[in-house]
């Protein structure tokens, strides 16, 4: 579904939010970045209808939405931290908005669900046991399982160690790939929206500095906010893509390549990537 942000203003007691403007394509992977207190979740909670704008309008596909309530925005939300019911199981977890939806194929909708999530037959585990990962997945689970128009995601690894945080961000593109839902994910991790993102939003105290795909927003950065929130990184142009889903041509070398950017790009952060001039 697409969702448009038009002129959208908050205002905080000591923090605004002004004439804010986004469209979300139908079927995109947007990533909103910005250091803490920039208003990602500020953003994500307009578009859930959590907070209400004093300003604007937000539309779902033609639909103008600013005064539907949460509950009937079809939105699949995880927020940050644990969100999980305590007191049910991974089946009653995903069953909930199903549930409340008065939902008739219960039992088909949670295990496709849970297949999804890589996550099928556990059903009747206690969400109290599973590890942080497995947490998430049954989050993710409950917030696609009623099929929604979008899922939003705010920092959705957050607190993941190193290799479970890599296996969610693959299990990620997987989902979005197969579902071709339209994705929000709040993020500070740059990696993560490098990898998974079609578009960029970077929010800066309140205001948007820049919008664009990775490729444009690390090539041309806006002002001297991004150029130095991207500095870690830097980007290399492929000189041939293969196959849209291939591998792309870098020198003599064949990688695998990052669909999402727009051009066949491979991203670097400076710490990881060591040159070698072959003396060495
Ligand atoms: P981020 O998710 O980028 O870290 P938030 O959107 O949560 O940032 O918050 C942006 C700013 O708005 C912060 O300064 C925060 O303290 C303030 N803020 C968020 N929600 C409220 C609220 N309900 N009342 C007052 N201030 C808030
Ligand atoms: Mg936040």
């Amino acid at each position: 579904m697409r969702i448009e942000l038009k002129g959208i203003g908050v205002a905080y007691k000591d923090w605004k939010l002004e004439n804010f403007s986004s469209v979300f394509k139908s079927g995109s992977f947007v990533s909103v970045l910005g250091p803490s207190g920039s208003g990602k979740t500020t953003l994500l909670r307009l578009l859930c209808g959590l907070e209400k704008p004093s300003s604007g309008k937000i539309l779902f596909g033609e639909k103008d939405v600013t005064k539907t309530a949460p509950e009937e925005r079809g939105l699949g939300v995880v927020f940050q931290g644990n969100s999980l019911f305590s007191h049910l199981d991974v089946f009653g977890n995903v069953a909930f908005g199903l549930k409340m939806k008065k939902e008739k194929d219960l039992e088909k909708k949670v295990s496709e669900a849970l297949r999804l999530v890589h996550f099928e037959g556990f059903g009747r585990r206690n969400v109290n046991f599973l590890s942080g990962g497995e947490q998430k997945r049954v989050a993710i689970a409950r917030a696609i399982a009623f099929n929604p128009s979008a899922l939003l995601l705010d920092e959705p690894f957050n607190g993941l160690d190193g290799k479970l945080k890599e296996g969610m961000k693959l299990f990620l593109k997987e989902l979005r790939a197969k579902t071709g839902l339209t994705v929000i994910l709040v993020t500070h991790d740059l990696d993560e929206a490098f990898f998974l993102s079609d578009r960029l939003i970077v929010m800066n105290n309140g205001s948007k500095e820049q919008e664009g795909t990775p490729f444009d927003v690390l090539l041309k950065p806006a002002n001297s906010f991004v150029k130095d929130f991207f500095s870690d990184y830097f980007v290399v142009e492929a000189k041939q893509q293969k196959s849209r889903k291939g591998n792309v041509i870098i020198g003599n070398f064949s990688v695998p390549a990052q669909s999402g950017s727009g051009k066949p790009v491979i991203i670097f952060k400076k710490t990881n990537y060591r040159f070698i001039d072959g003396k060495t």
